[in-house]
């Protein structure tokens, strides 16, 4: 184990909400210090051509990249290190499996994991027809046969969702019944989209999404969009006594945690996950912790 390492911002999380965060900071000369586990949602992203300033598509990971070596040029140091855990004295320790780091803000920037359900083969077509963010990869499927599989409140506004791209949309629930808000099932029924409640087991293709196995039946399915919810990143963070609800931060309309000099950003405050979003965010929890650990509401921690 190495000695316990001195930075002024700790960062959990290098995807873009944390990078973003990391270069106001350091560009702020704030010493900073960046965790990343690895796994990026965003490398999972083929094509994105909905952010700002890219006319042509630009992939996930080349974003990242760039983010990486952006944030780096300022001083940010990266450890591809997963923080195992975080505890509170006079000021925050990370712990890791090549030590300890001490900060004295931090920035929960951890993103979401998205549940993955039990259907062959799903891996091989991910980016292929088979997608988890209806908003990202809905205008990819225009007038293509889709299918949402989910059977909850966010399964069915996804299914409402892809709605407005293609009219072959249907919600297959995979075994169960739909278990959502009585008004978000009228307006499946209002908009024609058909709920099939037979198991998935296979999905189907050549290089692209070609079908699903419902039940017995073959379905022809062009895209598959995944929305059974998330699963915990945060366990790690529980202890702290920060506020979640549903696997997501709570903050407040400052993007504070409710800890002296914490603040969390992107994807694991919940609300739509974009890219933009999640830099957006970044920017503000960094503006607030530089405020915090620059400014005259410098917290004493006792
Ligand atoms: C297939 C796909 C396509 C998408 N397409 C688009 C698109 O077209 N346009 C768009 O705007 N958005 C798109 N998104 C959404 C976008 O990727 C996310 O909104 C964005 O990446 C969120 O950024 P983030 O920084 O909050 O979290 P993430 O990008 O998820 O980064 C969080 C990072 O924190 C790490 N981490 C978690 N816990 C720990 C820990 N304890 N220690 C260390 N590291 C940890 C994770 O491993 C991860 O690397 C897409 C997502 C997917 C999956």
């Amino acid at each position: 184990m190495n000695e316990k390492r001195k930075f002024d911002v700790l960062v959990i999380g290098g995807g873009p909400a944390g990078l973003t965060a990391s270069i106001y900071t350091s560009r702020a000369d704030l010493t900073t210090a960046v965790f990343d586990k690895g796994d990026n949602t965003l490398d999972k992203a083929e094509v994105i051509e909905n952010y700002f300033g890219f006319v042509d598509p630009i992939s996930g990971s080349e974003i990242l990249g760039r983010g990486r070596k952006q944030t780096k040029k300022f001083g940010t140091e990266i450890f591809d290190l997963e923080a195992l855990s975080i505890s509170i004295d006079d000021g925050y320790t990370v712990e890791t499996v090549d030590g300890e780091f001490k900060g004295d803000g931090l920035v929960l920037a951890t993103g979401v994991q998205q549940k993955k359900p039990d259907v062959e083969n799903l891996g091989s077509f991910e980016g292929k027809g088979v997608s988890y963010c209806v908003v990202c990869d809905g205008p990819l499927f225009r007038d293509k046969k889709c299918a949402v599989l989910g059977s909850k409140d966010y399964g069915v506004k996804e299914a409402l969702k892809l709605n407005e791209y293609t009219d072959y949309v249907s919600l297959l629930t995979d075994g169960k019944e739909v278990d959502a808000d009585q008004r978000l099932i009228d307006r499946l029924d209002e908009n024609g989209i058909e709920v099939i409640t037979d198991p998935v087991t296979t999905v189907f293709g050549d290089q692209l999404l070609e079908g699903a196995i419902v039940g017995d039946e073959e379905m022809e399915l062009d895209g598959l969009f995944i929305a059974i919810g998330t699963s915990g990143t945060l366990d790690f963070a529980l202890k702290l006594g920060i506020d979640i609800e549903d696997g997501f931060i709570q903050t407040k309309d400052d993007l504070s945690t409710g800890l002296p000099n914490m603040y969390a950003a992107g994807d694991c405050t919940g609300g739509e996950r974009q890219v933009s979003l999640a830099v957006g965010e970044g920017t503000e929890a960094a503006l607030n912790l530089i405020e915090d650990l620059k400014g005259e509401s410098n917290q004493d921690w006792g």
